[in-house]
């Protein structure tokens, strides 16, 4: 059973509280994949990089079976992300996006990639998303967006909307697309414009998942961290992380209790991105790891 993920790949420059570091792998199919890489392989990768990317990276996502036939190397310079989080980390400033070999890319999916049982839509444009599902064959398609892609492309978001099974996305982002500051209300109205589930990060305090039924609702803890070193890419994690847990369990049509166990893999494989800049922690996370996670947070939020 395979995954393809289509999205960005960047060389991140990221500052925080404690240190600040450049060129680091980052971009949101970077993390998506390597997530989902800790529950099945091959992961397909679908994305663009410049000249100037080092191999390093490459190599890394590589040693995890991550399959690279479906990223693209362009003459340019890569994508690039700079960021900086502060004392809180709930908030983040963006200094700078260089688009760069992204503005012109179009995602080209290998034969191998087309057949995937399950296709995430990782954050890259809606055009770019719209390109990639036109060429999948997935039982189950993901997508995630964010706020720039809300404002500048909305209309084309609400086609991409139209073609998913499920939409994840954060609870600021939610609120803004769906126009209220109730975050069920925003679940709800983004489910009514097109995927058959929903689900709204919440950061540190969990995920929202929105099923078929009105009574189909699942409220998930985030898992506590003593102490959060660089959050980019935790959102990207979640999705590839559950991604990833469905294939490796067949559930390639997940049903409603399918998604609230994949979501729970999803949110625990986030919670070690947070741990350390880029994918430094989350290239070390085995499935042992993720189940130990899971175990504790199912003792801190069970109750008589
Ligand atoms: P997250 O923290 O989950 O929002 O993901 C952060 C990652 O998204 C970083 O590694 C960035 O390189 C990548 N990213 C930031 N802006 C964009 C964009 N406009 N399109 C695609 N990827 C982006």
């Amino acid at each position: 059973m395979s995954v393809v993920i289509a999205g960005s790949v960047a060389l991140d420059n990221v500052k925080t509280p404690q240190d600040s570091q450049e060129n680091l792998l980052g971009g949101s199919a970077s993390y998506a994949a390597l997530a989902a890489s800790i529950f099945c392989q091959p992961i397909h990768l679908v994305g663009v990089i410049g000249h100037d990317f080092p191999k390093a990276h490459l190599d890394l996502l590589t040693a995890h079976g991550i399959t690279l036939d479906g990223l693209e190397r362009s003459s340019g310079e890569s994508f690039t992300w700079t960021g900086e989080y502060h004392e809180d980390m709930n908030s983040r400033t963006t200094h700078k996006v260089g688009l760069n070999v992204l503005e012109q890319w179009q995602p080209k999916l290998p034969e191998g990639a087309k057949s995937a049982k399950i296709a995430v839509a990782a954050n890259m444009s809606p055009d770019n998303q719209m390109q990639m599902l036109d060429q999948v064959k997935a039982d189950f398609v993901t997508a995630d967006t964010m706020d720039l892609w809300i404002n500048i492309a909305n209309e084309r978001l609400h086609e991409v909307l139209k073609r998913i099974d499920l939409l994840v996305i954060n609870d600021g982002e939610a609120k803004e697309f769906a126009g209220t500051t109730n975050l069920v209300e925003a679940g709800r109205k983004l489910q009514a414009k097109g995927p058959r589930f929903v689900i709204v990060k919440r950061g540190e305090h969990g995920s929202f998942l929105f099923g078929e039924k009105p009574e189909d609702f699942f409220a998930c803890s985030a898992y506590p961290l003593h102490s959060v070193f660089d959050p980019t890419g935790a959102g990207d994690s979640f999705l590839g992380g559950l991604a990833g847990w469905l294939a490796a369990n067949g559930k390639t049509k997940p049903t409603f209790e399918d998604l609230k166990t994949a979501v729970v893999h999803g949110s625990v494989t986030a919670s070690y991105t947070c741990e350390a800049f880029s994918t430094h922690k989350l290239q070390t996370v085995t499935k042992a790891d993720v189940a130990a996670r899971i175990a504790e947070l199912r003792a801190y939020t069970n109750f008589a």
